[in-house]
């Protein structure tokens, strides 16, 4: 079956049904046809996801789209206050990838394009939002606006945020704050207006500024994030106890490089999942305990721990020479002397020579679409875990 005849029965699909479980369904025998393609990309049709079909292992695997709010400044719009847009290579190539949701605070509470730059100013140990040249204060429009606009999105479930850095308005934290209008020097840093309510209000979400996504690191952990939460919106659909189990055991070994006492604590709501008439809601628990884990990095020691892990699947199955060979990269990984990337490759290859199934779909060895990885860094990666 072609691409094309697949978007024709999909848009014949969807024109009669709406409904998301109904699709979904649909979607998942879709994919059943799909045998022999390796790469089915639908992000440009109005299917919004990806599904990466993997022929050679007769495995498919399906990327849902993320949810990430974006300041409207970084790749969207000319609206920063000099006319500028801002080039991001992380936005831009997650354009394809994700349903992005953008605002200019600054634009969006009446001040136009081009504007005269507003800055934070600290008064009588209080913080405002002044806009020098005209002497404005916009603090309190700017507060209410993003109250307003922030808490619309409250239930909208996003998987995560990246904001503009440095700005009054949307820095996540190094917004420069000045002692008045004048030429001074900047004397202390904070959240920007908007960013700050960002924080306060989405405590439990990924918040990241665009300048640190230029690190390595910290991006393949953004998109580990947003990518595995949008698979767990998924199944929040149906809310199978039978999806939640075959999710849980397929994100074990990268939770486990998160953190895993708390992979064990989600694997006991699993394990009460199926109780029948019970008042508890055993995927909303999940879905906050999963939030949890990925608020911070993965160490590398939990990482090594997870390979380990998986290295104890094939005991029987290697010489004291391969063996010995990982443990040779995962040393030289610890102390940061070559990427993950080498032992995971590895032992990868070895999921693949013995056919193991269930580690075949773990979610460890991808957990966001492969077009993604790119390895260019700012280059501070290696002191950031
Ligand atoms: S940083 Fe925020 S307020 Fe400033 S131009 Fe960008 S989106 Fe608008």
């Amino acid at each position: 079956m072609f691409i094309s005849q697949i978007e024709i029965l999909y848009s014949r699909i969807a024109s009669k049904n709406n409904n998301k479980k109904t699709f979904h369904k649909i979607i998942k025998n879709l994919v059943e046809l799909l045998r022999g393609f390796n790469w089915v990309n639908f992000t440009k049709s109005k299917i919004s996801f990806k599904i990466n079909y993997m022929i050679k292992d007769n495995k498919f695997e399906l990327f849902y789209k993320p949810i990430v709010f974006v300041s409207k400044c970084i790749e969207f719009e000319h609206c920063r206050f000099n006319g500028n847009i801002i080039s991001s290579d992380t936005v831009k190539v997650l354009k394809d990838h994700v349903d992005f949701i953008t605002h200019c605070p600054e634009v969006e509470i009446g001040l136009g394009v081009p504007r005269d730059s507003i800055r934070i100013i600290s008064q009588d140990q209080e913080l405002k939002l002044i806009q020098p040249k005209t002497n404005t204060d916009l603090t309190q429009k700017m507060n209410d606006y993003a109250k307003v606009t922030l808490s619309s999105y409250k239930e909208k479930n996003i998987d995560g945020f990246i904001l503009k850095s440095n700005s009054p308005s949307c820095a996540v934290s190094k917004a420069k704050v000045y002692p008045g209008s004048g030429k001074y020097r900047h004397v202390d840093n904070s959240p920007g207006f908007f960013g700050g309510k960002v924080r306060e209000l989405f405590k439990d979400t990924i918040i990241e500024d665009e300048g640190r996504l230029r690190n390595f690191l910290i991006r393949e952990h953004f998109y580990t994030t947003v990518f595995t939460l949008a698979k767990f919106r998924n199944i929040m659909i149906d809310k199978k106890p039978a999806d939640l189990v075959e999710f849980h055991s397929r994100v074990k070994y990268l939770l486990m490089s998160y953190n895993q006492d708390k992979m064990r604590k989600l694997g006991k709501i699993v394990s009460k999942a199926g109780i029948k008439n019970s008042n508890e809601d055993y995927f909303l628990l999940y879905y906050k305990g999963l939030k949890d884990i990925f608020m911070k990095m993965p160490r590398t020691p939990n990482i090594i721990n997870s390979i380990q892990h998986i290295m104890g699947y094939f005991k029987n199955n290697l010489s004291s020479e391969e063996k010995q060979f990982l443990n040779t990269q995962l040393e030289k990984f610890k102390n940061k002397k070559v990427p993950l990337s080498v032992p995971l490759n590895i032992i990868k290859s070895w999921v693949i020579r013995f056919k193991n199934e269930y580690l075949l779909k773990q979610f460890f060895f991808s957990p966001f679409p492969d077009e993604l990885i790119e390895i260019s860094d700012s280059g501070q990666g290696r002191n950031i875990r």
